[in-house]
């Protein structure tokens, strides 16, 4: 069937202008004012809202088990919270696998429980666990399915060392992939952590950010940097930075030409480290690493949004509950399984704290939430923004609808939102993905397993802002 979406103000990337858009065969076929309507069409009122990219949320993990511990929502909840939010498109960052297990081992373990539940497209970062010749000649050909994107940790158990991550950013580089880092220096956060141990005082979740400083992320970064300069200049991906000392560094090495993309999220710029202040157990639902920081740090990272020196904002969500806060990190903060949910609220949180707030404008909105995490991770063109032949992921945004976020309004499969009790101004109204539609006023018409794996390309280099 086609349809029409009349009546809105399209934003992309670069404009923002009056248009309606056709969708045939679930791509966008026309871009135009008044476009004749025909009795065969549907169509889809977009008056009063904006026309935008289906948002894409490149760091989630929806479906994260640790054995004892799992997330709450997994992929179908997960992704009906996605779809709510306006967001059409995740890359989920798998968890370890088994000791020593084949690269594809997880993703191929992920494609196979994503298959039959999701409602919005995905794909799949791979994850190096350990290092060696297996490894390193499997890359060429995870990249060559269509999962274009390796993760790495500096931290946790399956962390690499400086002599593996030169190896893996070398292997990805040539396979025309891009590796993304957890970067947190392992070493800084063990030390400190034993300090506030060997105190005794393991119940005050103030402690946490104390044992994750922000020159511990400032450190790993400054690395990666020069471990990537060693691997001939590898493009490398930062995820969920969190410091204004981290940014300095990376700003220093744009400006000497190096391919370092950024992602930040919006518990970085919208909470504080004050929320491990608050009175009650309350405070253990902000354990999540890196830690909330201070407001200096927000301000830095608006800046660093507003001045093209950080390129996607993302989520990190990963919905372990405050029931398994409290029940593993009530006596122990460092047993507090770490992570929020955030998948739902992203894009409204960034139109009313970016954008009304005058901190960022729409295209640079449209810019951070769809069209350069699909960019830089290789589902354009076919997502992230408008244009004929792009799959017809649109997301249609009342600028109009309010809400204060609890988990009531929310559809995230979890016991609460750290972001309670703010109020947003703007809400995606209408979702489509692929032309049909997903969400409308709230309710869900998405069915389950309509979300379809995303054969990912190459990374490509943004364009300076
Ligand atoms: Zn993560």
């Amino acid at each position: 069937m086609s349809r029409l979406v009349a009546g809105g103000t399209v934003v992309t990337a670069t404009k923002t202008f009056q248009s309606d858009i056709l969708i045939e065969e679930g791509r966008i076929v026309g871009i135009g004012e008044n476009i004749d309507r025909k009795s065969s069409q549907e169509i889809v009122d977009a008056t009063g809202c904006y026309v935008m990219p289906g948002a894409i949320d490149v760091h989630t993990h929806l479906n994260l088990n640790l054995g004892e511990e799992k997330v709450s929502d997994g992929f179908y909840h997960g992704s009906v919270a996605a779809a709510h939010g306006g967001t059409t498109s995740i890359v989920e960052h798998p968890g370890f696998g088994p000791a020593h297990c084949a690269l594809n081992h997880q993703m191929d373990l992920y494609r196979d429980q994503a298959k039959d539940e999701m409602v919005v497209d995905y794909g799949f970062h791979g994850v190096v666990q350990h290092v060696d010749e297996h490894v390193l000649s499997a890359i060429k050909g995870l990249t060559a399915t269509g999962i274009s994107s390796l993760k790495v940790y500096l931290t946790y158990g399956g962390r690499l060392g400086d002599e593996d991550i030169i190896k893996v950013m070398k292997a990805t580089h040539a396979a025309g992939g891009l590796t993304a880092f957890h970067a947190e220096n392992h070493a800084i956060i063990g030390e400190l952590t034993q300090e506030i141990r060997d105190k005794g005082d393991i119940t005050d979740p103030a402690n946490h950010p104390r044992s994750r400083p922000d020159y511990s992320e400032a450190e790993a970064v400054n690395r990666l940097i020069a471990l990537s300069r060693a691997a001939g200049n590898a493009p490398i991906y930062i995820v969920h930075l969190s410091t204004a000392s981290g940014l300095e560094i990376i700003k220093e090495a744009r400006r000497n030409g190096f391919q370092i993309h950024v992602e930040t999220c919006p518990q970085y710029l919208t909470l504080t480290e004050s929320c491990y202040q608050e009175a009650d157990n309350k405070r253990l639902q902000y354990i999540m690493s890196p830690p909330l920081r201070t407001q200096k740090d927000c301000d830095a990272l608006w800046e660093g949004l507003a001045d093209g020196s950080i390129d996607v904002v993302a989520t990190d969500h990963c919905s372990f509950s405050f029931a398994q806060k409290l029940k593993n990190g009530k006596t122990d903060i460092f047993k507090a399984p770490g992570g929020i949910p955030g998948v739902e609220t992203r894009v409204p949180l960034l139109f009313s704290e970016g954008v009304l707030k005058n901190r960022i404008d729409l295209n640079r909105f449209v810019q951070l939430v769809a069209t350069n995490p699909a960019t830089i991770m290789g589902l354009a063109p076919q997502k992230g923004s408008i244009d004929i032949g792009s799959d017809a992921d649109l997301m249609i945004f009342d600028p109009e609808i309010e809400k204060i976020i609890s988990t009531q309004v929310l559809h995230q499969h979890v016991d609460y939102t750290p972001f309670a009790g703010m109020r947003v101004k703007g809400w995606p109204k209408t979702v489509l993905l692929r032309g049909e539609v997903l969400v409308c006023d709230g309710k869900l018409s998405a069915t389950k397993g309509f979300g379809r794996f995303i054969n990912r390309r190459k990374n490509k280099y943004l364009v300076k802002v």
